[in-house]
């Protein structure tokens, strides 16, 4: 049996994904990279704002006229019913982490264990530390979807970790709907320094980049942790939402203004080197012009170098929804263009300030567009998200391939640079 896989969504779905292409592949399925080519096809879908539940169901017609099709993942946890009743072509529906149920309808054969099929260049890969939410953001439907949150055993995290470097893999980026809630359910505790320090000890690993990080959970602990680490990256992935106190206290974040200015000054103090990328929610039912222009103009105040803006997606169920929605689409998505037109100077500006800097390069693989040009990433950039730099050398280089570079070009979001590695 041929089967496809369509991974829509975040990197946290894209984990799930490679769950389930592994679980497929030891039930004996033969995985196929083009859909075309696929007896089957399984799409594991995202649903947490309006733009993606557009993505998964156009996703979904667009197969299910053609092929036999089963969804999974977030879209159907919310909503299963209507899907059913709305596309009943489609063969089944499963929700969230229903790998089992796939291979079982799917007749394939028990396993005992399964690995992951890795999917990201050989450089890096995604490693999911928790499931679910315990936080209450106003505006947020994830928990509806993915649950309470549930840590994963550091003994299971570190075998995982093993494995992952054993394929060669080079970076880990720690993911999970809040990074920094790790440990508590299971340990009574925050347990992400300690899990850190087990991570840094296993040989291969070389980066270890943290992602969705929780603004009132970035602790002096961590930061002394980082700023003495020679693995985990300075490079922090804040989601703030919002910087006008009023639309915080609405988003139900737990902090203010001063304390988000707080926060930034102090991870600057405590790492001057240190890297900032945040997301902002524009349009929330709440944001006046004036708290719209606040936000404005913290991001002109230029303390990120990378930044994410979505539009506010009215969403049912979350404690948001009540409020309605009352700032139009246009206005929205005027709002999100203004910011990340701002921020394209900022980031521009970040990226000057790492010239003739001498930094290791992570070899992501080659743009083919620009001639075969080895291309990778410095600490400072996220796979996926974030810019990245292109290599000059004379080296036969290979994904995974970790130098030295100095940084000699700016290119907007991406960078140049040349090899001088000994
Ligand atoms: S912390 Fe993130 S995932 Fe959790 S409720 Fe808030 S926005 Fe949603």
């Amino acid at each position: 049996m041929k089967v496809g896989v369509i991974s829509l969504g975040c990197a946290k779905n894209l984990v799930d994904t490679e769950r389930l292409l592994g679980r497929l592949k030891a039930g004996g399925a033969k995985l196929v990279k083009d859909p075309k080519k696929a007896d089957i096809i399984v799409i594991n879908t995202c649903g947490f704002i309006e733009p993606a539940k557009v993505e998964a169901i156009q996703t979904i017609l667009e197969f299910a006229e053609k092929k036999k099709v089963i969804v999974m993942g977030c879209l159907v946890q919310r909503y299963k019913e209507e899907l059913q009743r709305e596309v009943p072509e489609v063969m089944a529906y499963f929700g969230t982490e229903s790998w089992e149920q796939v291979a079982d309808f799917l007749g394939l054969k028990k396993v005992e264990s399964v690995q992951r099929v890795l999917t990201t260049p050989k450089s890096y890969t995604y490693l999911k530390i928790s499931e679910g939410c315990n936080r209450l953001c106003s505006f947020c439907a994830i928990p509806l979807m993915r649950g309470k949150h549930r840590s994963r055993p550091v003994e299971e995290i570190l075998q995982e970790a093993q494995y992952l470097a054993g394929q060669g893999v080079k970076e880990l980026c720690l993911v999970s709907q809040d990074t920094t809630y790790y440990g508590r359910d299971l340990y009574g505790k925050g347990y992400l320094v300690k899990l850190l320090q087990q991570l840094e000890k296993i040989e291969g690993v070389r980066w270890i980049r943290l992602l969705y990080l929780y603004p009132t959970e970035v602790g002096q602990e961590l930061l002394d942790h980082i700023a003495s680490s020679e693995k985990t990256l300075p490079y922090f992935d804040v989601p703030l939402q919002h910087v006008s106190s009023k639309v915080l206290k609405s988003m139900r974040r737990g902090y203010d203004e001063t304390f988000v200015r707080k926060l930034v000054e102090h991870i600057r103090k405590t790492l001057p080197y240190a890297v900032l990328r945040t997301t902002f929610i524009v349009g929330y039912p709440e944001e006046g012009e004036e708290d719209y222009k606040r936000l404005k103009d913290f991001v002109l105040e230029g303390h990120f170098h990378w930044l994410g803006v979505f539009c506010y997606s009215q969403e049912e169920g979350t404690h948001a929804y009540s409020l309605g929605d009352p700032i139009g689409k246009e206005e929205k998505e005027t709002r999100r263009e203004e910011l990340l037109s701002v921020q394209e100077e900022i980031t521009k500006k970040k990226n000057e300030e790492l010239l003739g800097k001498e930094l290791d390069l992570l070899v992501d693989g080659f743009d083919e567009e620009f001639g075969y040009v080895p291309v990778g990433r410095i600490y400072a950039q996220a796979p996926e998200v974030d810019g990245v730099t292109y290599v000059e050398t004379e080296k036969g280089l290979e994904p995974g391939d970790m130098i030295k570079v100095r940084i000699n070009q700016v290119g907007g979001y991406d960078l140049g640079c040349t090899d001088i590695t000994l």
